[in-house]
């Protein structure tokens, strides 16, 4: 987990967590949850069952394994995602995504660039 893009997104964007709630889940625990691992440095061990089951459906896709929202936008017809490397973001880079607004891998972030300076 990167607790860097966490306390990003409990900080900054929290709608995103609650964007992961349904509607019949309790989206306040989610976010308390994720304010409760920022504060303890990501330490999983320390949640209760119940806050765990928050954690690995609710936070921690959007903080670990993240996909690449690909330079070339949603979905072809082939099914391609758009991305030009693994389709994942590196969880080391996903702090950097969170503040940029841009949800990219490397490779993306790469051609992105490069097609920017064209
Ligand atoms: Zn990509």
């Amino acid at each position: 987990m990167n607790i860097a893009a966490l306390r990003h997104v409990v900080e900054n964007n929290p709608e995103l967590i609650e964007g992961n709630v349904p509607a019949r889940g309790n989206p306040a625990a989610a976010i308390g949850v994720a304010k409760f691992l920022v504060g303890n440095n990501g330490n999983v061990e320390a949640l209760s069952e119940n806050q765990r089951y928050h954690y690995e459906n609710y936070i921690r896709p959007l903080v670990e394994n993240v996909q690449c929202s690909g330079v070339f936008g949603p979905e072809d017809e082939d099914g391609n995602d758009g991305c030009v490397g693994n389709g994942r973001i590196d969880d080391e880079d996903l702090d950097g995504c969170y503040l940029l607004d841009e949800m990219l891998c490397q490779e993306c972030q790469a051609l992105q660039t490069r097609m920017q300076d064209d």
